[in-house]
């Protein structure tokens, strides 16, 4: 499928483009950096939208960051660190419970970032089962059981995700008073070039297929997190946006869920090749750029 090469557009269309919105919405892995090394021009991308009025925030699917550490990182490499600029879903999360008056204990299987924010509003955490173990069969059954104590169970990225949590999950979930909170939705966490990390996605569809429980989600590209970020900005034509990002199922199906306009970069999960490949037009971006840096040039190129 075909989209727009900002670089193709001549300075009538490209002038057009840029006053057609007043907000940018900007994920961060694969577009702003990559293993927390910012991506060449992404810096001055963002300086230069902010300079012609442009409001500019980040909305990640990344937990693994406290809001503290998301805020240094921005800062550290040259995003600025302008207070409630950031949504992530451990905030749409803790949003979520405070409106539903959560008061019980959470088994987490996520990162320490969203365990700290959690903590952080007062909620406590269920104790998880055992680690790398040599115990045999009857010790581990020993471990497998309810604790009624427990109200939801909260799955997002957790990088020491064994068998045996996965096993508590799924009996807490049985009872019909136990929530399921889906703090992340990616297939493919890029790590580096050569090396992706398996996404939370599979562990959600694990646990929603075996424990017959209906989830709720609060990451790209759900609506729960689009209505969170909206409600915060007080987003009223969703016309007047423009969402950058990276992937296609997150960022560019999230960005079409919502009316946001959509700008693909390639400098992160997705080819060029990968994009000419999709047949999905709600995957499909308006545009497209290299990277998010080379709108420098489109900027300059109308002044
Ligand atoms: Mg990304």
């Amino acid at each position: 499928m075909t989209c727009r090469d900002l670089k193709s557009l001549n300075p009538t269309e490209r002038k057009s483009f840029l006053d057609s919105f007043d907000e940018v919405l900007c994920d961060c892995d694969g577009v702003l950096w990559l293993m927390k090394e910012p991506i060449l021009g992404s810096p001055k991308a963002v300086q230069k939208l902010r300079s012609l009025g442009k409001k500019i925030r980040f909305v990640s699917n990344n937990c693994i960051y406290t809001y503290d550490q998301f805020y240094m990182l921005l800062e550290k490499l040259g995003y600025g660190n302008e207070k409630d600029s950031l949504v992530i879903p451990t905030m749409a999360i803790i949003n979520h419970l405070k409106n539903i008056k959560f008061d019980r204990e959470i088994f987490l299987l996520g990162s320490a970032g969203l365990r700290t924010e959690l903590e952080n509003e007062g909620y406590k955490m269920a104790p998880k089962g055992p680690g790398l173990t040599e115990i045999k069969l009857p010790e581990i059954i020993e471990t497998l059981k309810d604790n009624p104590n427990v109200g939801a169970v909260i799955v997002e990225l957790d990088v020491n995700l064994n068998y045996i949590n996965l096993m508590l999950a799924s009996i807490y979930l049985k009872r019909k008073d136990v929530i399921l909170l889906n703090g992340g939705s990616d297939k493919i966490c890029p790590f580096s070039k050569d090396l992706n990390f398996i996404g939370p996605h599979y562990f959600q569809v694990l646990l929603e297929e075996f424990s017959g429980t209906k989830a709720l989600h609060f990451a790209k590209p759900k609506e729960l997190l689009a209505k969170y970020a909206c409600d915060k900005y007080k987003i009223k034509d969703p016309k007047r946006v423009l969402f950058v990002g990276d992937t296609l199922e997150q960022d560019m199906k999230f960005a079409s869920v919502n009316g946001f306009q959509k700008l693909l970069v390639f400098s992160g999960a997705v080819s060029k090749e990968e994009l000419e490949k999709n047949k999905c037009v709600d995957l499909n971006p308006d545009y497209c750029l290299d990277t998010f840096g080379s709108i420098v040039d489109i900027v300059n190129s109308t002044q």
